[in-house]
């Protein structure tokens, strides 16, 4: 069996970082990368920029360049970590997707399609927007109408004159919209179940991301009123374009349920001019409408999902326990929908669910925890 002493899974910022600071510490180490370097960055949307500013973005041991701006591009991203390969001198192996990986005596057996390896230590670095996630809304399936995960938009150019309906009000959706207006959609709708925190990318120079390590350490009963005050003086009120203020703090949400609030770069404006209608949550399909909550219809030509993805942790889909080799052993499948466990497995548990516990018999495919709350400080398995 091939081996390195550690593997790191993803070539992306985290198993960048990894490798590079495991080489410092003169751990042999090599990325296995299913796709290329930066492959999720280099499938972004066009427009995109980090919202973190730049001298706050930094992976350890190499700086962005001052050239790049406070705001760093998407395709300044993808250069910067190709950069960082070089600039650490990282052994990245390409096109090596791992299926699989079980713990042996001495450290763990990794499933490629070229062979199984063996290393000491493995990192899991598969990303936390590992795997598009579209709600399974009744009657989707049948929509007449385009439907897309916003993972798969790209640009507004296909949606020029098109009536356009994004739903949901992360980061993601809210920049969506945004784009949408500007490339000329005939009319866009932001589709939200619960209204959001926002706040404004930078405000009077200062980044949002510097106020929020700022507030890192407040007790969210102290940072939540003061973000909605901040709200009110720099965002204003926007229940009158349909977004009410939000019924929970920024702080409680980001702390609680790991959601951050819209780093506004224009959809407030956009609101505020009608340029993009807030709208309820989205019900169900049926045929070319779409139902929203509390009963209003849609016949938008396309419905873009910018829904949650899923994170890698859930991919590292379930702890199987088998008797293998006369011992028990623990399996981890990488790849999502997929049957995981291939020994006498009898029971899955989903890796990042605290109770939620299944029985699955061996040969069926692990059932997947519905809507998991991410959790922190668990992206890798070493
Ligand atoms: C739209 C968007 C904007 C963001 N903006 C910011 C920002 O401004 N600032 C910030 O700090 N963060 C931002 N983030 C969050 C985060 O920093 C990025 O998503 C970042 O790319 C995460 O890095 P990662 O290495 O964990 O995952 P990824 O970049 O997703 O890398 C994971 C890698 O693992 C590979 N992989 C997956 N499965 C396998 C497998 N089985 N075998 C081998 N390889 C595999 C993938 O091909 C991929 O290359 C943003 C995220 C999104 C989605």
């Amino acid at each position: 069996m091939q081996g390195s002493e550690a593997y790191v899974i993803g070539a992306g910022p985290a198993g960048l970082a990894t490798a590079a600071m495991l080489g410092r510490a003169a751990v042999g180490t090599q990325v296995l990368e299913r796709d290329q370097v930066a492959a999720t960055w280099r499938r972004h949307y066009n427009r995109l920029h980090l919202r973190t500013v730049r001298w706050l973005s930094n992976l350890p041991g190499l700086r962005f360049s001052r050239r790049h701006g406070r705001w760093v591009s998407r395709d300044g991203v993808v250069g910067y970590l190709e950069r960082y390969v070089e600039h650490h001198g990282i052994e990245v192996r390409t096109r090596v997707e791992v299926r699989r990986i079980d713990r042996e005596r001495d450290g763990w057996a990794l499933e490629t399609p070229a062979g199984t390896l063996g290393s000491r230590f493995v990192v899991v670095a598969t990303g936390y927007n590992h795997t598009a996630w579209i709600p399974d809304w009744p009657g989707r399936d049948d929509f007449t109408g385009e439907l897309i995960h916003g993972s798969e938009y790209r640009n507004p150019e296909p949606y020029r004159g098109r009536d356009v309906l994004v739903v949901g009000t992360g980061n993601t959706g809210a920049e969506i919209a945004v784009d949408l207006v500007e490339g000329g959609a005939a009319s866009v709708r932001i589709a939200m179940r619960t209204p959001p925190n926002i706040v404004l990318r930078e405000t009077n120079g200062i980044p949002a991301q510097v106020t929020g390590l700022l507030m890192r350490h407040t007790p969210a009963r102290l940072g939540d009123p003061i973000a909605r005050v901040m709200q009110r003086l720099t965002v204003g009120d926007l229940s009158e374009y349909g977004m009410p203020a939000p019924a929970e703090g920024n702080l409680t949400r980001v702390r609680r349920d790991d959601v951050v609030p819209i780093l506004d770069v224009g959809l407030v404006d956009a609101l505020k001019r009608r340029q993009v209608e807030a709208v309820p949550g989205v019900e169900r399909f049926d045929g070319s409408a779409v139902i929203l909550a509390d009963g209003p219809r849609l016949e938008p030509d396309a419905v873009i999902a910018a829904t949650a993805a899923r994170s890698s942790r859930w991919s590292i889909t379930s702890a199987c326990w088998g008797r293998r080799a006369g011992r028990w052993s623990t399996a981890l499948a990488l790849t999502p929908r997929r049957r995981v466990c291939t020994s006498s497995a009898t029971r899955t548990r989903s890796a990042g669910s605290s109770s939620r516990s299944v029985s699955t018999p061996a040969g069926s495919p692990a059932r997947w925890p519905s809507r998991p709350r991410p959790r922190r400080r668990r992206r890798s398995v070493a």
